[in-house]
């Protein structure tokens, strides 16, 4: 194939042998966030290349060097977004929906672009389900975006495989004053740093914080913590917390490295990491940012999120080989019929069927054939049951029914009965 015909490099295919899980794995999620009362949010997928230079920081991984931008025939600079965080509160800013101290509880789901090397785990085009909280600025709505997932993870049968990782960072006068004491110590160690960390020491030095150069990490050792530096409000919160993840018996681990990789963040900074998906181990990622509204011209909003990486989590369903077998079977019932005239008949007969049991998975067959190649396309489908039609079946106005897993002989329904019979056979998702 010429190279123009391919997908874009770290920009791939969810093909139909994949996409049952993924429905599995976004339908669990999104019947999870219902039940805890958040609301979906759809964003355009393209915005003004300034909103994200705003929100996420200018000496971001992001935005130095991960972002899909271009001018379109208006000489606009547009970016595909790289995370949802920013269109999100643009979105509620634009509509007033977060004014006058509104609570929003909202989420969203699809695809985003960063410009990174592609590897397992690490793509172009990735996918996130996200969620953001706004105007709640207490402790318990942390733990409650904590505890959610929590509850996924159980669900999805991974909670044994994930770790909670927490820091604090602070508000951002008590984050200032720690840069400034962590700025002076690593300046006092610059020669030892490696180049990214002294360049990082500059434009934004706490992501000198999670350096992956062993050097650097060594330096680190005796560097300032911002847990010395918290300041009383963000202490009270964090212990707020802790206490409520205790009460509900979930373990965390507390990593005073965590900074996360955008400015915005405050106070809670969280993260979900498996070490079953090699180095892109984090799965789910979020934090506060009480100041990221007004740094967008909003009035001072109170903020909450998190966003988990589709690719990596149906990633490590796999690994992890918790895939539901029910997810696996699309068909239910398969009809075969014989000759143009239980042709019409049946294709009349599926549609009572379907009036009659909605949820009913039942596929025709299309294109004819013969009795053994309709059968055989009938067992492939992964169908529970075949239902024949042929001329003895329509002269008595009956159907065969043949069980195509396990046991049972074929028996004749009467095409009345039909859609009751298969009530009492087929279990309806
Ligand atoms: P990482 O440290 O792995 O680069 P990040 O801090 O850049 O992650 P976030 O911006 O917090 O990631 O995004 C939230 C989640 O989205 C991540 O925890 C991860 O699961 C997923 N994610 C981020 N970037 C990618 C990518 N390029 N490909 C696949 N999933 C990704
Ligand atoms: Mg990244």
């Amino acid at each position: 194939m010429s190279k123009s015909l391919q997908a874009i490099r770290g920009m791939n295919d969810i093909l139909p042998e994949q996409t049952p899980l993924w429905r599995y794995f976004e339908g669990t999620v999104a019947r999870l966030l219902d039940n805890y009362g958040y609301k979906q949010i759809r964003m355009p997928i393209v915005e003004f290349t300034e909103l994200f230079k705003r929100s996420i920081g200018e000496v971001t991984d992001i935005v130095e060097k991960e972002m899909y931008t271009f001018d379109d025939r208006n000489g606009d600079s547009l970016t595909l977004r790289p995370e949802g965080t920013a269109a999100c509160v643009r979105a509620v800013l634009e509509h007033g929906i977060t004014g006058g101290g509104q609570v929003q509880k909202l989420w969203y789901i699809g695809p985003m672009f960063r410009h990174e090397r592609p590897q397992k785990g690490r793509y172009r085009q990735f996918h996130q389900i996200g969620l953001e909280v706004f105007n709640l600025d207490g402790p318990d709505i942390d733990a409650e975006l904590i505890i959610m997932t929590w509850r996924l993870w159980g669900e999805l049968g991974i909670r044994d495989a994930v770790k909670l990782e927490l820091n604090s960072l602070g508000t951002s006068e008590s984050r200032g004053r720690y840069r400034e004491a962590l700025v002076e110590y690593l300046t006092a160690h610059h020669d030892k740093l490696d180049e990214d960390s002294q360049r990082r020491l500059k434009s934004n030095p706490l992501r000198v914080l999670d350096t992956k150069n062993a050097e650097t990490q060594a330096v680190l050792v005796d560097a300032p913590k911002m847990a010395d530096y918290l300041d009383d409000e963000s202490r009270a919160h964090f212990e707020g917390l802790k206490a409520r993840l205790d009460a509900v018996g979930i373990p965390y681990v507390l990593n005073p490295k965590l900074v996360r990789g955008l400015d915005y963040y405050s106070k809670t900074v969280f993260e979900w990491v498996t070490d079953k998906l090699g180095a892109q181990g984090t799965v789910c990622a979020g934090g506060r940012y009480d100041g990221l509204v007004e740094q967008m011209g909003g009035k001072p909003t109170p903020g909450v999120g998190f966003a988990m990486g589709i690719e990596r989590l149906v990633l490590m369903l796999e690994t992890l080989e918790q895939i539901p077998q029910e997810i696996s079977r699309q068909v239910d019932v398969y009809l075969c019929a014989f000759g143009e005239e239980a042709e019409l008949a049946g294709l009349a007969l599926a549609e009572r069927v379907r009036d009659q049991l909605p949820n009913l998975r039942l596929q025709v067959n299309a294109g004819a054939g013969s009795f053994k190649s309709q059968f055989k396309k009938a067992d492939k489908s992964g169908a529970l049951y075949a239902l024949i039609l042929g001329d003895d079946e329509m002269a008595q106005q009956v159907v065969g029914f043949k069980p195509l897993r396990g046991q049972g002989e074929q028996q004749s329904i009467a095409w009345d009965a039909l859609a009751a019979h298969l009530a009492t056979c087929v279990v309806q998702g």
